[in-house]
């Protein structure tokens, strides 16, 4: 026998039958798989004399025949090969030669006529949607029992009517009995006991199309994200549910840190970081002056940095720095700069890094005072918590993004692993009222950039979609909406 398939068909046909290979076979043979060529395809077939499955892959066929070789081994070297085609010859002492590029390899097999003959596998009675199927097993698999010496009640009895598909199971305690609308319609009566082991390994076929099950019960697919009994699979029904934002729809990274302030990179390798992502722009947002820990930037040292910026962008055109700072909100709400330095820059994120014990009123009040700050941008990492070392502060989030969301103002997922913040409700939350979020890294370091990933994964959880978030869209749309909110910062603008 001598024919050539391709890897991907290989794999995947091999692996099916896989479950049905005996692990520890009491006849040598029952641990191999038999491979049959003729025509224009190769057969497949594995049996533990209780359960066979026969699959089929597209093959050219040189010598037509049969052979053996045992199941795993075969699998397992056919998996480490190149994604290419894999050609199989026989010897007349059983050895199956596989070639595949450069890679050559001998497995001793055993001859065709020392595997079982498999039961002829009858006409089919009809096609079942696998989801449908997957749910009856899953819903009355658990009943059968598992005492070997009971032989009949060792699978489920599955009964076909013209009307009716019905499945059952029992272990003489307890009985499981599912019963569905038959979709194939009248084709006579059938019954059939299948044993656990036949329906697992339905179960592990089913398990590839999870779409399958969705759409039997009506559903479309649900992303695993939104699976928290949250209103999601109301929203299915509806044909409502959000299409997700995903990472590669993140256009550019609105908050990070150089070592102008507390960064461990120059700004230069963080831009070119940036623009090597695929990103087609960056914010820089070192800390303003007041914040003493972090080396904030004075104004003077704000306006050199801007003098950097305008060199790289001459020399990273089309890619685009922004000249943008995070900026403190100080105990009484007031800003780390003046108007007139916030005028210049170009992206104005605020935030809160001290006085984190005010009482709840005192710290709402002194958001909502940024906030009305007609230079602001978007709010920062909205609740300040740092996961497992500091709670989040007291405030009426409800009400901060309330405010942010009447005055236009972003509020962030911050992908830092230790404040994700907003979190998934809150951000689903300040979707629902209205409000435009932005979701970035906080990068202090350039292989911090990488943290955005998990800014878009709260993301998901919080239902947003590519929409919902201002760092989505292009180069020009960003400074398009930038400059509107500037615009109503203008004396008459309001
Ligand atoms: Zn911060
Ligand atoms: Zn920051």
């Amino acid at each position: 026998m001598e024919f050539t398939v391709s890897k991907a068909d290989l794999v995947r046909e091999l692996g099916l039958s896989q479950g049905v290979v005996e692990k520890k076979a009491t006849l040598p043979v029952l641990s191999n798989v038999l491979l049959e060529a003729a025509d224009d395809r190769i057969m497949i077939s594995a049996t533990d004399l209780e359960l066979s499955i026969r699959c089929t892959a597209p093959a050219q066929v040189k010598t037509p025949g049969g052979g053996t070789v045992p199941a795993k081994k075969l699998l397992d070297y056919v998996r480490l090969l190149p994604d290419s085609d894999i050609h199989f010859r026989f010897s007349d002492t059983h050895w199956a030669s596989i070639t595949c590029g450069r890679s050559k390899t001998r497995i001793a097999g055993m001859p065709r006529e020392s595997y079982p003959e498999l039961p002829e596998m009858p006409e089919p009675a009809g096609q079942l949607p696998v989801g449908l199927l997957a749910s009856m097993i899953s819903r009355t698999i658990f009943a059968i029992a598992a005492e070997e010496s009971r032989f009949t009640l060792n699978g489920a009895l599955l009964l076909m009517k013209p009307d009716t598909l019905t499945m059952v199971a029992t272990d003489g305690h307890r009985l499981a009995l599912v019963e569905h609308p038959n979709p194939l319609g009248a084709s006579g009566e059938h019954r059939a006991l299948i044993p656990r082991k036949a329906l697992m390994e339905l179960t592990r076929l089913a398990g590839e199309t999870e779409e399958e099950i969705y759409r039997m019960l009506g559903l479309v697919w649900i992303p695993p994200e939104l699976r928290e009994n949250r209103g999601e699979i109301e929203a299915a029904m509806r044909g409502e549910l959000p299409v997700l934002v995903e990472l590669r729809d993140i256009q550019g990274d609105l908050h990070l840190h150089a070592n102008w302030s507390d960064g461990t990179a120059t700004l230069e390798a963080m831009a070119e970081a940036a623009r090597a992502r695929g990103y087609a722009y960056i914010a820089v947002t070192d800390h303003s002056a007041t914040l003493g820990v972090a080396g904030g930037l004075s104004v003077e040292s704000l306006r050199e940095q801007w003098a950097e910026i305008d060199r790289l962008n001459e020399r990273l055109r089309p890619f685009r720095i922004l000249k943008g700072a995070e900026v403190d909100i100080l105990a009484d709400g007031s800003l780390g700069y003046p108007d007139e330095v916030l005028a210049q820059l170009e992206y104005v994120a605020v935030s809160v890094h001290s006085g984190f014990h005010q009482s709840r009123e005192r710290m709402t009040q002194r958001i909502l005072r940024a906030l009305e700050n007609p230079y602001v941008h978007t709010l920062n990492h909205p609740t300040g918590r740092l996961l497992g070392k500091r709670e989040p502060y007291e405030v009426d989030l409800e009400a901060v993004l309330q405010a942010a969301a009447a005055r236009g103002i972003c509020v962030e997922i911050d992908g830092a692993p230790d404040r994700l913040d907003l979190d998934d409700l809150w951000a689903r939350r300040a979707k629902e009222m209205g409000c435009l979020l932005v979701v970035d890294s906080d990068a202090h370091s350039v292989p911090a950039l990488e943290g955005v990933r998990y800014g878009v994964a709260v993301a998901r959880r919080g239902w947003l979609e590519k929409k919902d978030i201002l760092n989505t869209r292009p180069l020009a749309e960003l400074l398009a909406w930038l400059q509107r909110r500037r615009a109503l910062a203008r004396p008459g603008g309001r």
